[in-house]
């Protein structure tokens, strides 16, 4: 898989405002049917917790959002 150049650009700010706040320059990005779903940076520093890497981070938020998704769904499919 080719990553665009936007999504590059969105990785390598993304690492850029990471390591300004004192984090390693991580970052990561999910793609869903090749649509940017959710991207993370590093956070161990600026959020004092030793688990914000990139990659943890950018779980929690796929979980979120793929839960609300659920919930739309379901919502929508019991709507009387
Ligand atoms: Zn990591």
């Amino acid at each position: 898989m080719k990553l665009s150049d936007k999504l590059i650009g969105l990785l390598i700010g993304l690492m850029k405002n990471s390591a300004q706040k004192g984090n390693l320059a991580n970052s990561g990005l999910v793609l869903e049917d090749n649509k940017l779903l959710a991207s993370a940076e590093s956070l161990v520093a600026s959020g004092h917790d030793a688990t914000a890497h990139s990659e943890r981070v950018l779980v929690a938020k796929v979980c979120r959002l793929k839960k609300q998704q659920l919930y739309a769904r379901v919502a929508d499919d019991f709507r009387c």
